[in-house]
């Protein structure tokens, strides 16, 4: 579908003269190609635009191995630049759940892949780190969605909250951490409500389950499909509760990353688990790499 950047970057290098090192226009005119691909792969015009400030400085009389070709050598310095700012801080996929019982609570837009990716986490933090993990539903607004979590924990092994009719959010996390404590549990998710889209009450309702849980990781779960607006959800999220994490779903699609770069480049937090379908098993640690390579095609 797209024409991979090593490819546009060999044929405009095709038309340059060789030269021991990289010239100003050398490199200019490269970049041009570099930030049609950072576009097309859906990253936002002023992160693509300072990404392409930082590899100009860093490729501009860069000497040109003899191994390579210009065009090699430019898509190198952009990618190990995209690995670098994919990379967060910390272990990728580790998660802070010592001191138990270990809070998790897990926040985004209805839709996104939250109560899947709860499932699939606590999936994960069972069978690798052997941890005892309890799962409860605070979306009182859809019974059907706390039905999905305890349906999900039948499944893979894991224990869920009972649900109690009537109760509203704050009060099932209390619960939650009662329950935890009392069961022995390593770590309790608490899986908040969405909405269709961002509003005050949702934002209220979820600060106040933070201030009762006080989450060791509060991540969020976001479509990676969406591209921009997912961008937006991770920044109002992360100004408004605080995040420590991301997880991007839907990476099993045929979306080109660039959500990926432009939320780590907004947000500063680290990009922890990648969704690759509707299986529990199909959750990964994010690998820059791999989205490096995503998105220069
Ligand atoms: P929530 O409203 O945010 O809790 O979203 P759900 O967890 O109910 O997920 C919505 C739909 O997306 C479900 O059909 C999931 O199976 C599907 N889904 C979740 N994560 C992924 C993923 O990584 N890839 C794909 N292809 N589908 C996913």
């Amino acid at each position: 579908m797209f024409e991979s950047l090593s490819e546009r970057l060999g044929g405009v290098f095709d038309r340059l003269t060789k030269q021991g090192a990289l010239s100003e226009e050398d490199v200019r005119t490269a970049l041009r190609e570099v930030r049609v691909a950072l576009l097309e792969a859906d990253v936002s015009l002023p992160v693509a635009r300072n990404f392409i400030k930082t590899v100009e400085k860093k490729a501009t009389g860069a000497a040109v191995t003899k191994s390579v070709t210009p065009g090699q050598q430019v898509v190198k310095i952009v990618h190990d630049e995209l690995i670098e700012t994919l990379r967060g801080e910390g272990e990728p996929g580790s998660l802070r759940v010592d001191s138990p019982p270990a809070p998790i609570l897990m926040v985004g837009l209805q839709g996104g892949g939250k109560t899947t990716t709860t499932a699939k986490l606590a999936k994960r933090l069972k069978e690798r780190d052997g941890k005892k993990v309890l799962m409860a539903s605070l979306d009182v607004n859809r019974p059907a969605a706390m039905e999905q979590l305890q349906i999900l924990g039948t499944q893979i092994g894991v224990d869920t909250l009972p649900i109690v009719k009537g109760e509203d959010p704050v009060t099932i996390a209390k619960r939650a951490k009662t329950q935890a404590g009392l069961g022995g549990y390593d770590v309790y998710m608490l899986d908040t409500a969405g909405r269709l889209s961002i509003d005050e009450e949702l934002m209220s309702q979820v600060e106040a389950v933070r201030d009762v849980a006080n989450p060791r990781e509060t991540l969020l779960v976001v479509d990676g499909l969406t591209g921009q607006d997912a961008v937006h959800t991770a920044e109002n999220f992360d100004e408004r509760i605080g995040i420590t994490g991301v997880v991007l779903t839907r990476m099993d699609g045929d979306g080109r990353g660039g959500a990926a770069l432009s939320m780590r480049a907004v947000t500063g937090k680290p990009i922890k688990f990648v969704g690759l379908g509707e299986k529990m098993d199909a959750l990964e640690t994010f690998e820059p790499d791999r989205v490096a390579g995503r998105i220069l095609g």
